[in-house]
């Protein structure tokens, strides 16, 4: 579960990485699946939509098609495996992926601390550690250590941090 205290407390200046924003519409989708396809095969039919019941962070919706997506408005996932044990369709299926399939990414030309202010926001809530400053300025984010949870993309007081499906 979430250290709440560590995450609720930095909630100032932030943000993120290179780049231009990519444009996909993929949904990104919660953990535990090893067959993105199987979200359209099987989801519509899957009338309850458990996944999104149990979540307790709340931060699964569905899509008009019927199929989950996560949404990082307020919280991130904290691989809790909930939505793996509610799902009986065989969706999300696979305890050994406890990550998101997702890239994240810090928007350098929006975040405060590539252009001189000093803030920290992203990096306090990241468990992973996974958000390296040169000394207090450029943060980015270390690809092999982000597991896309997510929990730094709504602390970020300028949206500079954008998540995208690979
Ligand atoms: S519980 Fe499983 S099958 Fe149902 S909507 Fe969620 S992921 Fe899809
Ligand atoms: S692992 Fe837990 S927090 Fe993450 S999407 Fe599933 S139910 Fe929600
Ligand atoms: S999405 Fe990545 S960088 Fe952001 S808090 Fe989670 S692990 Fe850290």
């Amino acid at each position: 579960m979430v250290d709440e205290g560590r995450r609720g407390i930095f909630t100032s200046l932030s943000s993120a990485l290179r780049g231009e924003k990519k444009s996909s519409e993929t949904p990104v989708r919660p953990p535990y699946n090893n067959d993105p396809d199987l979200f359209s095969r099987l989801c519509p039919e899957c009338e309850e939509k458990p996944c999104a019941r149990v979540c307790e962070e709340d931060i699964i919706e569905i899509c008009e098609n019927g199929t989950p997506k996560l949404l990082f408005q307020k919280r991130g996932c904290t691989f809790c495996d909930e939505c793996l044990k509610a799902c009986d369709k065989g969706v999300l299926s696979d305890a050994s992926l406890p990550f998101i399939k997702a890239s994240v990414e810090i928007d350098i030309l929006k975040c405060m601390a590539w252009h001189g202010t000093i803030c920290s926001s992203c990096k306090d809530p990241c468990l992973e550690d996974a958000i390296k400053f040169l000394a207090l300025f450029r943060p980015e984010i270390e690809p092999e250590r982000c597991t896309a949870c997510g929990w730094c993309i709504p602390v970020c007081p300028v949206d500079a941090i954008k998540i995208q499906t690979l």
